[in-house]
């Protein structure tokens, strides 16, 4: 009698386990379709734009470091695949670095270098993008402006946010701060905290290149977003990369 009832509940136990199976590619499956829809609907408006993607860190600064996970390389990772997504869109993309290195100098200057991309390459955007580090057990992407910056900046943060709640887990929302790279930065722009190193769950999510991937096309439907927003102003002579 005890070994059919261990049976029943091993066999509704693998049922339970093959259902989450099917809910989990459901929902990756109406991720991927709903990311591929919104892309063909407002990828145009990325056409001939230039961004300058900014994965932060390199070289000697390792950014947060979470058990042998290193922040420089994981957003190095997510910035590539942002560049190929907004590449494909016909959107001209900016690394300020593609390898493993620092752009050298001390913190500002190194910084100053990538910001001075922007002027060097007339891009109409900065996208900072970043993981982060807490001892709260924090978790979720969350994108940054600058506090008493240009509004054009937390328009920016606010489409990507708004994407990102969209397609990750998140529940967090824009907010301002004040960063060196947003602050000095003559373009309308934004940091992406692409989540949290500290929380074991979340980590775990961004070292898998599915997961990275849609962090990337939500930034570039965030990109997407803005530039569509900013159509009437950019006709007129307003406001991008001006
Ligand atoms: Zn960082």
């Amino acid at each position: 009698m005890q070994r059919f009832a261990l049976r029943q509940v091993g066999l509704a136990g693998l049922a339970l386990f093959l259902l989450g199976l099917l809910a989990r590619t459901a929902w990756t499956g109406h991720v991927a379709a709903a990311m591929e829809g919104q892309l063909k609907e407002s990828g145009r408006y990325l056409k001939g734009v230039t961004v300058v993607v900014d994965p932060g860190h390199g070289g000697e600064d390792p950014g947060a470091v979470v058990g042998g996970t290193e922040e420089k390389g994981l957003v190095l990772e997510i910035s590539r695949m942002l560049k190929e997504i907004l590449e494909q869109q016909g959107a001209t993309v900016v690394l300020t670095r593609d390898a493993d290195v620092s752009l050298g100098g001390r913190i500002r200057d190194e910084l100053g270098k990538r910001v001075a991309l922007v002027s060097e390459h007339k891009a109409s955007v900065f996208v900072s993008i970043h993981a982060n580090k807490d001892g709260c057990n924090c978790w979720g992407a969350q994108t940054f402006y600058q506090k008493k910056g240009m509004p054009a900046g937390k328009d920016l943060a606010l489409a990507i946010q708004a994407q990102l709640r969209r397609l990750t887990p998140t529940t967090r929302t824009a907010l301002a701060a004040n960063y060196f790279v947003l602050r000095t930065s003559p373009v309308p722009s934004a940091m992406v905290e692409v989540g949290f190193l500290t929380n074991a769950k979340e980590k775990a999510r961004l070292q898998d290149p599915a997961y990275q991937r849609t962090v990337a096309t939500a930034v570039a439907l965030g990109l997407a977003d803005f530039f569509k927003s900013q159509v009437p102003q950019t006709e007129a002579g307003g406001a991008i990369g001006q």
